[in-house]
């Protein structure tokens, strides 16, 4: 599935970058007073270029720093980007750098110094500092922890540091003076891909990879403007002692970043996910901002010579705030032009082609406040978001719920736990099934919790040596998972041990959505045993902070056993595990899935004709038939085939012919007016005055709907509406 996470905050910010950028070369606020144009220039305008070396750090280095992800080709491809985009930029600046006389008595040690580190024209030091920072970052990941990464980048930083704002000082130790002169006689300044590039690349790369995260936007924005007053101060000390070589690098800058690129990510993780367009609005500011960046010297010179030939340079040359917006203007304008245009080229990524899933957000935001107002306030929703959420898609899943205030999750297995790690889930995360114990690394390196499967299993994890999240699963009479309730002493050997850190203690009902006596009765000496045994190990002062017992069942039709949890699954996503149950709750919860696919082709079959592998169905009279582009591999049960099931197709029913295939499913579409390729079906879902319930497709293929839902295929796109 393609990365759906939105980044409008952080798109719409690189706009911002880059009109600082255009601030840093045109001074706007000279005219009116020059402490306010330091501030503007050299002290705010100092985010915009590490802010775009973080993003790249984010989007191109993250995965790169990941051993089990690192290919070389996304990086050669980023670098051959930038590498072209130099190239352009190089190109347009020549002939006015010839002009100006620029390139006189240039040596070949100028022209290196030029395009590896200065640039050939003053603001295009930034494309060759982007390819020679990533190239130094992953040369570093060839020998370095990330650690140690940062800390050879911290150091870079620093020498950087020296040789900048702080070369005043410098300057004084002779030693360290004659060292950096001969540096300069290299490169013009420190501000470039060695010693600047790097450390922003990384804290980039480790944005992109943190699964811990900051929460708290107010405290994120305090701990900003804390971190750019000091940057403030910092430079105006700075200025007021004569220190600076140059100003593009202070000891504040790094913080004032970190806390930067939090805010714009939490702000983008708070937002729900984009509608409509999103996703390509945010390609045509990436574009736009780069292309503002590139062309803004060129509008200086262009509205100089305007300015000239037109006698205006009274107003927009001398007045430098009028000067700055009719570049900033220009630069925009041309800047969108091409940027609509290089749109026009671009594919735009397309969910709905083939066969899909749509999530109703607003429904589950429904059912997760109507399963909380059955729950006491005490009493958290730990959604269960395994088999890829019930096939929904974990990570939408996860994130809309993360945005509803979910902070506790569980998954079957470490692998489930891992990749929602990498996808940005925080909160904790309780692995409800067995972990080898090779992979016990894996539950402290994303911070997972790991169920206790029976008291064996215990020992196993303690020998692990170093520290595990526990919860103790206890079997109170499903017999699947967990120490038998009744050994008391047992369990209390697992609160015991010295590595196991134990958050929780939880028990699963197994006929909980039964309503008929004897099962009623099962379930009330189940939550008996369970409640014994914590009282049991309360007395021994060793009962964990975490009881639970219900999942989605349990919370519906035994109120009264809530715990500190509630591992709620199918309930969540909006339907039950039968059609009756469904039916009862239906007023109390929303479906939450929608499946549909495209129509690929219409035809008729003539009669007596038969179709589809083993010719199954025949056409008793002449009959159009539709091919629709999805098939078993995607979830759809085979059982369906042969008329058992059908589809919706503009707001009818069209019942399901022959075998269904892998990839395809033929229904007859006779008596659906104007059928075409291209339309939609609906599997599951609504269309027009109809609907299909995902309980109707378990009916029909002799099943529950929780494994229908599980079995959604991984190649169909999910898209949130
Ligand atoms: C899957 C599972 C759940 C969620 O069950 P639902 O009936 O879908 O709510 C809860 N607890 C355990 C142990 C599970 O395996």
């Amino acid at each position: 599935m393609r990365e759906k996470q939105s980044y409008a905050g952080l798109d719409r910010f690189r706009i911002f970058a880059a009109f600082l950028v255009v601030a840093i070369h045109t001074s706007p606020f000279m005219s009116y007073s020059k402490t306010a144009d330091f501030f503007f220039t050299k002290v705010l305008g100092r985010i915009a270029v590490p802010f775009f070396f973080m993003v790249t750090g984010q989007f191109v280095l993250a995965e790169y720093m990941d051993p089990q992800k690192r290919s070389a080709g996304r990086i050669t491809g980023y670098l051959k980007k930038i590498a072209l985009l130099y190239v352009i930029a190089v190109l347009i600046y020549m002939p006015p750098g010839i002009y100006a006389g620029h390139y006189q008595n240039t040596g070949l040690t100028d022209w290196l110094r030029m395009v590896l580190f200065d640039g050939t024209f003053y603001h295009l030091w930034y494309f060759p500092a982007c390819i020679l920072g990533v190239s130094v970052v992953c040369g570093m990941g060839r020998f370095l922890k990330m650690p140690q990464m940062f800390v050879a980048a911290g150091a870079l930083y620093l020498a950087g540091l020296c040789g900048d704002s702080y070369y005043g000082l410098v300057r004084e130790v002779p030693a360290a003076a004659s060292l950096y002169e001969m540096l300069f006689s290299v490169f013009s300044y420190t501000r470039n891909g060695i010693f600047l590039a790097p450390l922003f690349l990384l804290l980039g790369a480790l944005a992109g990879r943190r699964t811990k995260r900051m929460e708290n936007i107010r405290l994120l924005r305090v701990l900003l403007a804390l971190s750019f007053l000091a940057m403030t101060e910092e430079a105006f000390v700075l200025r007021h002692f004569k220190l600076q070589r140059h100003d593009s690098m202070y000891a504040a800058l790094p913080v004032v970043m970190y806390f930067l690129y939090e805010a714009l990510l939490l702000s983008d993780r708070r937002k729900p996910e984009r509608r409509r367009g999103g996703r390509g609005k945010s390609a045509f500011l990436r574009t736009a901002a780069t292309w503002i960046y590139i062309l803004h010297p060129l509008m200086i010179i262009a509205v100089r010579g305007v300015a000239k030939k037109a006698g205006l340079e009274a107003l927009f040359v001398e007045n430098s705030l009028l000067h700055y917006l009719a570049v900033l203007a220009g630069s925009c304008i041309v800047s969108f032009m091409i940027a609509l245009l290089l749109q026009g080229r671009k594919d735009e990524p397309f969910e709905k082609g083939r066969a899909w899933i749509e999530l109703d957000q607003d429904a589950l935001s429904h059912n997760v406040a109507a399963l909380r107002a059955m729950l006491p306030e005490t009493c958290r929703l730990m959604p269960a978001v395994k088999a890829d959420a019930y096939g929904h898609g974990a990570k939408l899943v996860a994130e809309q719920l993360r945005r509803l205030g979910v902070d506790a999750f569980c998954v079957a297995c470490a692998q489930e736990g891992v990749a929602l790690r990498r996808q940005g889930i925080s909160g904790e995360i309780l692995i409800l099934g067995y972990t080898h114990p090779k992979q016990f690394g894996l539950l402290r390196r994303y911070r997972l919790t790991q169920t206790v499967v029976d008291h064996h299993y215990a020992m196993q994890l303690n020998r692990y040596g170093r520290n595990i999240h526990v919860h103790i699963g206890v079997d109170t009479g499903m017999h699947r998972l967990g120490e038998r309730s009744e050994n008391v002493e047992q369990i209390a050997s697992v609160c015991r041990m010295k590595h196991l850190v134990v958050d929780g203690m939880f028990t699963h009902l197994c006929v909980s959505d039964s309503d008929r006596r004897q099962e009623q009765e099962y379930t009330r000496s189940q939550a008996k045993a369970f409640y014994q045994l914590s009282d049991q190990l309360r007395e021994m002062g060793l009962l964990p902070p975490g009881i639970h017992m219900q999942a989605s069942y349990g919370i519906l039709n035994y109120p009264d056993l809530a715990g500190d949890y509630a591992r709620v699954g199918i309930a969540l996503y909006g339907v039950l595990s039968t059609q009756e149950d469904t039916h009862k709750w239906q007023d109390t919860l929303r479906p939450v899935l929608s499946l549909k696919a495209r129509v690929a082709t219409v035809r008729t079959l003539y009669q007596g004709e038969s179709a589809g592998y083993g010719l199954q169905f025949t056409a008793k009279q002449d009959t159009q038939i539709a091919t629709i582009a999805i098939g078993y591999a995607d979830g759809l049960p085979r059982a369906l085939s042969g008329g058992a099931g059908s589809v919706l197709i503009r707001g009818q029913r069209a019942p399901i012919i022959g075998r269904i295939c892998m990839d395809q499913t033929l229904v007859d579409v006779s008596g659906i007016d104007r059928v075409r390729a291209g339309d939609t079906a609906v599997l599951i879902g609504r269309s027009g005055e109809q609907e299909l319930s995902v309980c109707e497709m378990a009916v029909a293929a002799g099943t529950i709907t929780n494994e229908i839902l599980s079995r959604m295929g991984a190649r169909l796109e999910r898209v949130v509406v």
